[in-house]
């Protein structure tokens, strides 16, 4: 079975397309969104979501998160005595959904669609690839997340054409595309984006104004409290949806602390936020050459997009309502599902063909004149961001100084005038003839494919000498072998029993609570505690399933009242 997947930054879910429609795959806990968590516990078992994500709230130097924003990189991640890259982390991932879809389907899924973000390069799209094999999946292809969600919306299921915008706003990340559908071809036109900005600003945001109505340094505070007070302005944000006047309430040093957060002030208080959220917007009209008015349909992509604020500044904005009929934290999960559909070639599905944008500027390192001297160091692109793909383009170069005998060519991708400030991908060398500086030409002509992989070709014009290079996979210095060695050691590390998961999660969440009360809160959790522990260790289903519900039910009493 094909399945798609929403590999987030924050959380990851998967979907399939049966029965002429796209629907979500629960995971082993009932819910749809698994938290894009790993940890390692003491005895080296693997923990994945909710549950490492809880484990990890006591154990933070156990657990991995963000690891997406490292894809393609060569960065690892230390979890006690165990170090992971991010290809592999997200491979343990995508490897639970797999389990998760394989258990909810009743069947072996060894293929799959995986979104990335359209900005994601060629390194991190390939390091995806290796994730999805990591976890035994087959990547059958890579769909960009705006095209997916876009395609939940139902852009491109009719004849007509239109230009929409994603407006894709996440916990920590903002990213904005415009995409046109026009005679059946699904084309991503220009991508921008803020990579610091998200809901969690305006979490922030309103945990400041807290403290502030109630005169408490925030510096006074330590890190619990904080992460307290953070998770009651998250709660107090969310409560934005159903009402105009919350009260926010908080323990700091043991007393109750309350406040009134009227969403106006609230509004007031965002506005710096919403001036971040409109300069990407600004610029990828500016890259599409295309006014407000000629946007379409707005597509909103995204948790913090749930915020009422938000969603009047994009109405205001573009005097267009957004549509809100399909929940914005599934929306992509549900485009790639319906993108298995289209290659299933389902017949309730329109076909379509989706095109890609090379995200970044390709170029490379010139010398250039400045009106006194020969400077080093200027970047020259060649292909330029948002340019579809695939393309072929051509620049020509010449030699810089008098009896220059090679030619070197850096490829960078980057948007930096300066050289040195983009990212090297790769360089090539040819001899030329010697002379005078100028004399001799040189043709560099990159080709980035569909596949995104880039070619550089280097020509020189007096001998016809041509040198070729594909720029390869960035991620991994390992050999063949190593990563054959690899992709064994991660198909064996032990993982959390999937029957085991709802138990673990609650003795874990027991666990963090015990260390957040004192007095007779902690004796109340040690007691119900290890009367589970008792239940688990005589493994009666029925007691267990009755004892889970006891203990749930003391831990939310407690928390409630933290
Ligand atoms: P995502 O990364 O798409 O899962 O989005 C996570 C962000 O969405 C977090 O900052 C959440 O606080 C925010 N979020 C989720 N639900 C709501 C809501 N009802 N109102 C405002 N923000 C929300």
């Amino acid at each position: 079975m094909l399945i798609g997947i929403d590999l987030g930054t924050t959380n990851s879910l998967a979907a399939c397309f049966r029965n002429g429609k796209p629907e979500l795959i629960p995971n082993r806990l009932g819910g749809y969104m698994t938290p894009s968590v790993v940890s390692v516990d003491e005895e080296g078992t693997v923990l994945i979501g909710e549950t490492a994500r809880e484990y990890g709230l006591v154990n933070p130097l156990r657990m991995a998160r963000f690891f997406k924003r490292d894809m393609g990189t060569e960065k690892e991640f230390t979890l006690g005595d165990r170090k992971l890259r991010p290809e592999e982390l997200s491979g343990l991932i995508l490897r639970s959904l797999k389990e998760d879809a394989e258990q909810y389907l009743g069947e072996p899924c060894n293929e799959a669609i995986i979104s990335v973000p359209a900005y994601f390069n060629d390194f991190q799209r390939k390091a995806t690839k290796k994730a999805g094999e990591l976890a035994g999946l087959q990547v059958l292809r890579i769909i960009n997340e705006p095209t997916a969600a876009a395609i939940a919306y139902g852009v491109g299921s009719s004849d007509k054409d239109e230009r929409c915008l994603v407006f894709d706003l996440g916990g920590g990340t903002f990213d904005v595309s415009i995409l046109e559908f026009y005679k059946s071809i699904m084309e991503v036109h220009t991508i921008a984006g803020d990579n610091f900005l998200g809901g969690e600003d305006f979490t922030a945001l309103l945990a400041d104004r807290f403290l502030e109505k109630n005169a408490i340094a925030p510096e006074s505070l330590d890190i619990r409290t904080r992460n307290r007070v953070l998770k009651a302005a998250e709660a107090c944000k969310c409560s934005y949806s159903h009402t105009d006047s919350p009260v926010m309430s908080c323990i700091i040093d043991g007393e109750p602390v309350e406040s009134r957060m009227p969403l106006s002030e609230f509004e007031k208080a965002c506005e710096p936020l919403l001036e971040r959220v409109r300069k990407p917007i600004e610029r990828s009209l500016r890259d599409a050459g295309l006014k407000l008015d000629e946007i379409d349909r707005i597509v909103l992509v995204g948790g913090a997009t749930r915020l009422p604020t938000v969603r009047r500044f994009v109405s205001k904005l573009f005097h267009i309502i957004p549509n809100l009929a399909v929940d914005p934290d599934t929306a992509v999960a549900m485009g790639a599902a319906i993108q298995c559909g289209m290659k299933l070639r389902d017949k309730e599905i329109r076909e379509m063909v989706l095109t890609d944008v090379c995200p970044f500027t390709l170029g490379t390192e010139v010398t250039m004149d400045n009106g006194l001297f020969e400077e080093d160091g200027h970047y020259l692109p060649i292909i330029d961001r948002n340019t579809v793909i695939p393309v072929s383009r051509t620049q020509t170069v010449y030699t810089a100084r008098d009896g220059q005998t090679r030619v070197n060519v850096k490829i960078l991708q980057g948007e930096s005038r300066n050289a040195k400030n983009n990212l090297l991908l790769g360089e090539l060398s040819v001899p030329v003839l010697p002379g005078p500086k100028g004399s001799q030409a040189v043709e560099i002509t990159y080709t980035y494919d569909i596949n995104s992989l880039l070619e550089c070709q280097v020509k020189v014009l007096s001998t016809g000498v041509v040198r070729t290079v594909i720029v390869q996979d960035g991620t991994g210095r390992l050999t063949e072998e190593e990563a054959k060695a690899r992709f064994e050691e991660l198909a064996y590390l032990k993982q959390n029993p999937r029957d085991d998961e709802e138990n673990r999660l609650l003795l874990l969440r027991g666990e963090r609570l015990y260390e957040e009360v004192i007095g007779g809160d902690r004796e109340v959790i040690n007691r119900a505690l290890m009367d589970f522990e008792r239940l688990l260790s005589q493994q009666d289903r029925t007691q267990i399933e009755r004892g889970r519900k006891t203990l749930a039910k003391i831990l939310d009493q407690i928390e409630m009242n933290l």
